[in-house]
């Protein structure tokens, strides 16, 4: 409102997911409207710059989503010159009270609201936290701190990392990112369930032999191997992005679409969730494929990434629910780089028709007649189920044909990116899409043992060619749950996020 003042402080503004990411998305939400009146947002980092030279080096990312001509360029000068830089130490105390100095000055008499945006390595996570809770708090109005994963490696440093932060900042003020929970379609899978008559019944064990959740990247780290190397593809993508989106996909109907009563269903639905067994378990690493082109280089090829590393950039997981509506369903996870394909999607295989009629008009594969609903979360973001139907003609042929949702071609906009949607949520206060202390602790309690199993056995990844289908061991995981994996059905060139 005209009486409140909003100060976004991006703590790391040199780096990679501030320029590319933070400052797009803080620049869409002013672009449509979306911040209030007063605002000023605040890079703050130790690279040496001015305001000048860090507004050059932000204009670079931020782009208009409709061609709106000149009108972009005239909304991209308003938002830079509400763009701001403080140099400063994390660690640094006096540095923050500059930095409070400065906003308070521009804040005014107006009720200052203030968000710290958390974009820097982990252990200059907890100093730069109380330094902008103990040094820079606004007075006047609400402060809230957005953090990054990791959020610690395992259940104890997680453990860790919340007591500390917990020394500066009240549970409510913590916003502690997935930006997987921004995105469109994991947004659509709670209102597809809830809303429509003809999915939730069909929600459980009773009609869903498996459900799959893939997430498939065509390239390696491609000289970043450095700090993924210390985490690993389970830690980096599947212990957070991928369980969330299972936790969602499974929870019970909440009593309400309130933060906490959504929070509260996950949270259970994680409880309930068996440990990850280490038999449960595939993992791979990728090698250097020659083709007469190109030569993709393997894991151990990039120079960030130490040589023998067995980190796995690869992993396939089963995991089960153990609550009445999941008993005995397989939920297979599997995540990995420099594979075929690109794009990640949720993948529900239902049972077969009881005593089907037609099953001998789709041979010897009785999967082949099996309805299945995908929802692809990215790139080109889609949902359809398959159902089977007659081929138009005589005779009785039968296909199994898509009933599609599709999702750019009947809306001409582009979709939001997910940090945008996320910080909106933040400067609203709705907590819906941001991950309590006790899921995330639910979540470490999965994959802690597992995780400690593997580096105590120094389990070595199963090796797979850059662009493969990833280790045949996943099939065989698959296999072992009477689950066939399905195969990414994207195969546009649509831009991965
Ligand atoms: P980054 O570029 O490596 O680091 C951000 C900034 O932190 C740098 O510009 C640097 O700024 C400062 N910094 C880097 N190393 C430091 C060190 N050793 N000690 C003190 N300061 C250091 O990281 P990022 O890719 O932007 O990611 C930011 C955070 O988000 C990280 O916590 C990361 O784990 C998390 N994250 C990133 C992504 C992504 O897509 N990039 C995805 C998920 C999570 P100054 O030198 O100017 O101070």
């Amino acid at each position: 409102s005209a009486d409140s003042t909003l100060s976004v402080v991006v703590v790391g503004a040199s780096g990679d997911l501030a320029r590319k990411k933070i400052f797009p998305a803080l620049f869409a939400l002013f672009y449509e409207g979306m911040l209030v009146e007063n605002f000023q947002i605040f890079g703050y980092a130790r690279s040496k710059m001015d305001d000048e030279a860090f507004r050059d080096t932000i204009v670079e990312t931020l782009t208009c989503r409709i061609d709106a001509g000149e009108d972009c360029g005239k909304k991209m000068d308003t938002f830079l010159s509400r763009c701001f830089y403080q140099q400063g130490q994390y660690d640094d105390a006096t540095d923050f009270q500059r930095l409070d100095a400065r906003l308070s000055v521009m804040e005014g008499s107006l009720c200052s609201n203030r968000m710290f945006y958390l974009s820097i390595p982990p252990k200059v996570f907890i100093s730069a936290a109380a330094n902008a809770a103990d040094q820079c708090a606004s007075r006047t109005g609400w402060n809230r701190c957005v953090v990054e994963k990791p959020f610690g490696h395992d259940s104890a440093s997680s453990l860790e990392l919340s007591q500390a932060l917990g020394k500066h900042l009240q549970e409510d003020q913590i916003y502690r990112i997935d930006h997987y929970l921004g995105k469109e379609l994991i947004e659509n899978l709670t209102v597809l369930r809830f809303s429509n008559l003809i999915f939730e019944p069909l929600w459980s064990r009773k009609y869903i032999r498996n459900v799959q959740v893939i997430f498939s990247e065509d390239y390696g780290t491609e000289g970043r191997g450095g700090y993924f190397d210390e985490y690993g593809i389970i830690r980096d993508v599947i212990q957070n992005h991928l369980l969330q989106i299972v936790a969602l996909f499974a929870m019970e109907p909440p009593v309400s679409l309130e933060a906490e009563d959504i929070r509260n269903e996950k949270v259970k639905v994680l409880r309930s969730m068996k440990p990850v067994e280490m038999e449960d378990v595939i993992l791979g690493q990728y090698t250097k494929r020659v083709s007469k082109a190109h030569t993709y280089p393997g894991y151990l090829d990039d120079d960030t990434v130490p040589q023998n590393s067995i980190t796995p950039t690869f992993a396939a997981v089963a995991m089960f629910i153990n609550n009445a509506r999941w008993d005995g369903v397989p939920f297979l996870l599997k995540a990995g780089k420099a594979l075929n394909k690109r794009g990640a999607e949720i993948r529900v295989q239902f049972r077969h028709v009881p005593g089907h009629l037609y099953r001998s008009k789709f041979g010897a594969d009785p999967d082949a007649a099996t309805n299945e609903l995908v929802i692809r979360i990215q790139p080109d973001e889609a949902m359809y189920l398959k159902i089977n139907s007659k081929v138009p003609g005589l005779g009785l042929r039968i296909e199994n044909s898509r009933l599609d949702l599709p999702f750019h071609e009947e809306r001409d906009r582009e979709l939001p990116d997910a940090y945008e949607r996320l910080l909106l949520d933040v400067v609203n206060g709705d907590k819906r899409l941001f991950i309590r202390s006790d899921e995330l602790e639910a979540a470490w309690d999965l994959f802690t043992p597992v995780l400690h199993k593997i580096e105590e056995l120094q389990a070595q990844p199963e090796l797979y060619p850059y662009g493969s289908r990833g280790p045949v061991g996943a099939h065989y995981l698959g296999a072992k749950y009477n689950v066939r994996w399905g195969d990414l059905s994207y195969s546009g060139n649509g831009s991965s996020k």
